[in-house]
């Protein structure tokens, strides 16, 4: 059975049927991105037939691209403006970005990946599928501070808590959206307020660790 581009396009809006159906999606914004990102060409080759499955996907270098109703539920949570600009830390093959991407508009996304060549891979397979994203390879311990401030941020891998510099370059009225937790991790909402910083807890999640400077912080 071979798979035409038809099919992989039924296959997709099944997918996010399913996702809202499910109640994974609600906003129309985060819907219309995920029928629209070719999630197939971010996954290895011979993961194609499978990247239209709720689950998640090995993209090599021992990484996960995200089961694809996770990539919903943050979507939603991070409650995107076009021309929201996006601090995401862990690009990995590209996927969220490009799905954040579709939302807020070319030029608005930086994204860090601490692994070099998964932040080379990412950088081209984005430009040659027309997704203009910043992507920078480095540790996003220290989040991007060239392009601060940032409206929205979110990180695809888990910290013990997540990074002050992170929360810092987006700042009061803003909205930092990530895993946090060594072993038991939960995805947290935080923003930060002229005095504070709120905090709501989303459940309990599964990402890979965060490496670099969190992990050496965590103990
Ligand atoms: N959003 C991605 C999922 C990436 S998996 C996608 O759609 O494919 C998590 C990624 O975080 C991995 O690529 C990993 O290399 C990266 N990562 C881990 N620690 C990091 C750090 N300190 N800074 C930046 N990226 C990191």
């Amino acid at each position: 059975m071979g798979h035409t581009p038809e099919d992989l396009d039924a296959a997709r809006d099944r997918l996010v049927d399913q996702l809202v159906e499910r109640g994974h999606v609600e906003r129309g914004a985060t819907a219309r991105a995920l029928r629209a990102v070719p999630r197939h060409e971010f996954v290895p080759g011979g993961s194609r037939r499978r990247a239209y499955e709720d689950r998640p996907l090995s993209i090599g270098n021992g990484q996960t691209i995200s089961a694809p109703h996770m990539v919903a539920i943050m979507t939603d949570l991070l409650a995107l403006e076009r021309g929201d600009r996006v601090l995401e830390i862990g690009t990995g093959c590209g996927y969220h970005a490009a799905v954040v991407s579709e939302i807020v508009g070319p030029g608005n996304v930086y994204s860090v990946e601490y692994d070099a060549e998964l932040a080379r891979e990412s950088r081209t397979r984005l430009a040659r599928l027309g997704y203009d994203v910043h992507v920078r390879h480095g540790d996003g311990f220290a989040g991007w501070p060239e392009h601060a401030p940032y409206d929205r941020a979110y990180l695809t891998c888990a910290p013990a808590s997540v990074p002050e510099a992170v929360v810092r370059q987006v700042g009061s009225g803003g909205r930092v959206v990530a895993p946090e937790g060594k072993h038991v991790q939960t995805l947290v909402v935080l923003t930060p307020t002229e005095t504070d910083i709120e905090r709501e807890t989303h459940g309990r999640v599964r990402f890979v660790p965060m490496r670099g400077e969190a992990d050496a912080t965590n103990g």
